[in-house]
């Protein structure tokens, strides 16, 4: 049996991992576990798209394996690497070590933490499992392996986690349907870790992507599998539907599928922002459902975008089918943004094409990493354009702080505002709010690398930046996304559990991770450490 070095592996995911390592092209260092998002579709001048590790070998020698995030920001050694190839696979490595841990003689350590990994696109380490007793992290559970549609009929999908969004989008398109919901701006995430951390678009009348799951399936940490619905196990459903990795390893989701459709896709520049929030925003956000902008701090410009519906025949009248970001080379020549032009994330062309293609411009950023975080905050329009210009105004204390007198923020930083719809549907939603029609203004901020292949900016620029908006946020009642980087030491928040219903979650999951298996200390700290058994603790759930 071979033995990966200081990796305590069963002998089917041993297997798996060499599997994993050996079914991608050679790691720069040696051999490792690969993330298998397709690659995006770039012209001949696009930089090359690496397949990217996710874990193995670190670069200074040492036996146990590195795994990291996406962007490099978040890092952790666990005690093992599994990558199940089959849902077989899964289960029976969850079971050979409930049975392991049941079996060991008393006084033997506790059986160790366990955390899942998607694509680990998220900058908030919440796929870090927790210490063991004596420090070491436990095993890390990578499911990307799992991938495809398992189920399909004219309104439903039902797909394995591991399911990229692209190969997804790619399978439903390929049969004439499209995804009935409005994913975020990236094809390069897993269905489950989307569904965990309740990945968004911009649409105001539906919630993200958590909230269409209708049913699940998951694995408790004993390697049982619970089909859940909303008719059979509605309390369950509402804690395993956002679960960020802390309530069960789930499997496979069902999402709703629609006949494939098209949309025109719009964006340009408004350098007046007074214009902008007070006539432009307004009425542009009664207009489209699916709208959303950014706002560049240095140049004091806006750059609002929306989508509408259009026939096939329309988008084939307009002759300009969308691109990915990559291939969007005139953006490449504003170069007032950067010595490659436009960032990335900002590269949505004009144009018309069927859903997936028109809503996402990405299937991966590896090419350009950035720090980001986002608060989600329900406001009307007038209280958001004054807690943007506050925003702005924080900015350029923090430029005069850093610089001096005068300075202003870096041409880096881009400020970009979402909608969402509210939904109560899963206890951890950010936009946990019941009333008719409420919507959240989700604020995300980046600080992206200054070219393609340039390291991330300092991390002392980007937390002060992005405390400075958080500030503002907090003080509104605003709650941050998941999945995304969070000032720690921004403190506990004002209401317990940022006002959700933390307790009632750890209290449903306990059903499935009876001994805290998957917890995660990043959310502990975050959302105060709220135990089931608190008494007292009161987590107000804001209606
Ligand atoms: C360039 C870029 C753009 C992005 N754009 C958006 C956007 O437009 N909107 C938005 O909302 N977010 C966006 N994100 C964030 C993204 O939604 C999250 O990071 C998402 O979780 C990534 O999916 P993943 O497969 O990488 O999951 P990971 O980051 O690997 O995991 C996220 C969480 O899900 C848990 N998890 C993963 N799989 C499972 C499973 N099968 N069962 C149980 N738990 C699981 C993990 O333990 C972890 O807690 C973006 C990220 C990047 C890098």
């Amino acid at each position: 049996m071979r033995k990966l070095p200081g990796l305590a592996l069963s002998c089917c995911l041993i297997l798996a991992a060499i599997k994993a390592a050996h079914a991608t092209p050679p790691a720069p260092h040696g051999g490792g576990l690969f993330t298998t998002a397709p690659p995006e579709r770039t012209d001949a001048a696009a930089p090359a798209h690496e397949p990217r590790r996710l874990c193995g070998p670190p670069a200074d020698g040492s036996p146990n394996w590195e795994c990291s995030n996406w962007a490099g920001t978040v890092k952790w050694t666990p005690s093992a690497v599994v990558a199940p190839a089959t849902e077989a696979e899964l289960a029976s490595y969850l079971r050979a070590e409930a049975a392991a841990a049941a079996a060991a003689a008393p006084g033997a350590p506790p059986r160790a933490p366990l955390k899942v990994v998607g694509f680990a696109h998220s900058w908030a380490g919440l796929y870090v499992p927790a210490a063991a007793p004596g420090g070491a992290r436990g095993a890390t559970l990578a499911l990307h392996m799992l991938s495809g549609i398992t189920q399909l009929n004219a309104t439903h999908a039902e797909v394995l986690a591991g399911t990229s969004f692209a190969a997804l989008f790619e399978e439903l398109h390929s049969k004439g349907l499209g995804l009935a919901w409005h994913p975020g701006g990236i094809q390069g995430l897993t269905v489950g870790g989307a569904v965990a951390v309740g990945f968004h678009g911009s649409q105001m009348s539906l919630g993200g992507v958590s909230s269409v799951v209708s049913a699940l399936r998951l694995y408790d940490t004993d390697g049982v599998p619970h089909d859940l619905t909303d008719d059979a196990s509605p309390d369950a459903m509402r804690a395993a539907r956002m679960g960020l990795g802390m309530c069960g390893v789930v499997a496979r989701v069902t999402l709703p599928v629609v006949p494939q459709f098209h949309l025109r896709r719009r964006r340009w520049r408004t350098d007046d922002l007074g214009a902008f929030f007070g006539e432009e925003l307004p009425r542009l956000k009664s207009t489209y459902d699916r709208f959303h902008w950014y706002l560049h701090p240095l140049s004091e410009s806006a750059w609002p975008m929306y989508w509408e519906p259009a026939t096939a025949e329309e988008s084939l009248a307009e002759g300009r089918p969308c691109r990915t970001a990559a291939e969007q080379a005139e953006d490449a020549l504003l170069t007032e943004f950067g010595p490659d032009g436009l960032p990335l994330i900002m590269r949505w062309d004009n144009c018309s094409d069927v859903s997936h293609l028109s809503l996402t411009h990405a299937v991966d950023m590896e090419q350009q990493p950035l720090w980001n975080g986002e608060y989600y905050v329900s406001l009307d329009t007038a209280s958001e354009a004054a807690a943007t210009r506050e925003i702005l105004r924080r900015f350029d204390a923090v430029a005069a702080r850093r610089g001096g007198p005068g300075a202003r923020p870096p041409r880096d930083l881009w400020l970009h505002v979402r909608y969402v719809g509210a939904d109560t549907s899963a206890l951890l939603n950010p936009c946990y709010y019941s009333e008719e029609g409420a919507v959240c203004a989700a604020f995300e901020l980046a600080i992206v690398a200054p070219a393609m292949d340039a390291p991330l900016p300092p991390w002392d620029e980007w937390a002060d930046y992005f405390g400075a908006m958080e500030d503002v946020l907090r003080a509104l009642g605003g709650r941050p996304h998941h999945a995304k980087y969070t000032s720690e030491s921004a403190g506990p928040p004002a209401v317990p559990g940022f006002g959700l219903p933390v307790r009632e979650f750890r209290k449903q999951c306990a059903a499935f991770d009876p001994h805290r298996l998957m917890r995660n200390e990043v959310f502990d700290r975050v959302y105060g450490g709220l135990q089931p058994a608190e008494e007292g603790e009161v987590a107000v759930a804001v209606s």
